[in-house]
């Protein structure tokens, strides 16, 4: 007899499974119908020796020490601030658009203060931001609008930003100073080994039952437990009575290059006419050394793993429905993404994990607190502290 069954290995099972194993001395069943823990954030070694994220680029960043602390108990880091390229009229340029961008696309020589009063003299000032396009055009103009947002938004939803809700560009930065880091959070940092070996040392715990390549449906029956954590799609559960929660899904295209570098940033996007929106080399991501490098180009797909909730009114509508179930459901919880149709980063995912199990075992929040990491904040692995951490860490 298990006390719970969790479907689901990504980040939402994991911390619950880890938590309630270690914490509460609770038996755990966890199961994922992949062939693997770790959910989206899995990574390998491809078959030349790379260590690739297998469902495009993970970058690990948070404001939270909570949860950056939590998190470190699993795994050492590697200190990696993420930087992104836009291939623009021929050009790479920094993304999200800053004094460099706008200077070397139009050839000029800009101060902030003067770039602050090209944004103003180009920004088309809108009454309310109510769709992705008004929240762009009304920052930076249109002509930026239609370089930088208009195609990439299309390929990625295919969907016009006028049609989207401005929740979808409402964070995207515009800078006037030099700085061309894509996060500006406290912790930013990949973990040292790769996300799959921190979900094993996650996992490992006498308590913890890993089952692969199982869908929870095939078990129903067949295993006894007191209580379920549900991280899948939340209209699957309920064998999609009121319709299907519309998703993006995207394709992946792993290429292996015989070259020690294939581009000169992490990432560069692609707001043009090309297929895919973006293409990422891992080895920056990785700091992995190696003589060859492997890259992954996304294909936008309507078809397709569920990947991103598309947000607009009516779904947003429908979701409720189901999460109207969902509270009435007795001895399931609903955890994670999937299961609460909302596109969150990891890190959000592992604070909503750790905020499930302080209600379930009456605890307050305050995990970081109750036990040191295992790999103290900011170390390497080797127990010092590496110099490009920043010193609030
Ligand atoms: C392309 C892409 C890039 C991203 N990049 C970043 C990033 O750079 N930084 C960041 O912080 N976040 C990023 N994210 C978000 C990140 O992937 C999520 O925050 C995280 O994976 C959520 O964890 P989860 O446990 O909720 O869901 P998942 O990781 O999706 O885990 C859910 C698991 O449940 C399993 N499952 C579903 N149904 C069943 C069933 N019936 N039976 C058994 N198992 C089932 C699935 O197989 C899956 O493994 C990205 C997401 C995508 C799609």
């Amino acid at each position: 007899m298990f006390d719970y069954l969790i479907v689901g290995a990504g980040f939402a099972g994991s911390v619950l499974a880890e938590r309630l194993a270690s914490a509460s001395n609770k038996r755990v069943l966890i199961c994922d119908r992949r062939n693997h823990v770790g959910g989206n954030a899995y990574d390998h070694y491809d078959e030349h020796g790379v260590l690739v994220h297998k469902y495009g680029p993970h970058i690990f960043h948070t404001n939270s020490r909570e949860v950056f602390d939590y998190l470190s108990r699993f795994t050492a880091w590697r200190p990696y601030e993420h930087r992104v390229q836009a291939s623009v009229d021929g050009q790479l340029v920094p993304m999200p658009i800053n004094l460099d961008t706008v200077n070397k696309l139009y050839g000029l020589n800009l101060t902030s203060f003067q770039l602050e009063e090209f944004f103003r003299s180009v920004a088309e000032p809108r009454e309310q931001l109510r769709t992705s396009e008004d929240v762009v055009v009304s920052k930076v103009g249109r002509e930026l609008y239609e370089k930088f947002f208009r195609n990439y938004t299309r390929k990625q939803w295919d969907l016009d930003p006028s049609e989207l809700d401005a929740s979808v560009t409402s964070r995207v930065p515009v800078r006037t100073n030099r700085d061309d880091r894509y996060f500006t959070d406290t912790y930013q940092a990949m973990p040292l080994h790769g996300y799959t070996r921190m979900f094993e040392r996650m996992l490992d715990h006498p308590n913890i039952k890993v089952m692969l390549n199982c869908d929870y449906a095939e078990l129903a029956g067949e295993v006894n437990y007191r209580e379920m954590i549900y991280t899948g799609p939340v209209d699957a559960f309920f064998d999609y009575r009121y319709g299907k929660l519309p998703y993006r899904s995207l394709e992946f295209r792993h290429e292996t290059h015989h070259a020690e570098q294939f581009q000169p940033a992490p990432v560069v996007n692609f707001p043009n006419e090309h297929a895919y929106t973006r293409v990422t080399e891992f080895k920056y991501l990785t700091g992995q050394e190696h003589p060859k490098t492997s890259v992954v180009y996304e294909y936008p797909r309507a078809e397709g793993d569920p990947y991103y909730p598309v947000p607009r009114r009516e779904n947003a509508e429908l979701y409720a429905k189901y999460k109207a179930l969902a509270d009435a459901t007795q001895g399931v919880r609903f955890v994670g993404r999937l299961a609460t149709y909302k596109y969150y980063n990891m890190d959000q995912i592992v604070a909503q994990a750790l905020t499930t199990y302080a209600k379930i075992s009456g605890e307050k929040r305050s995990v970081a607190a109750a036990a040191p990491a295992v790999y103290p904040v900011g170390s390497n692995g080797n127990g010092t502290r590496p110099a490009e951490m920043p010193k609030a860490l």
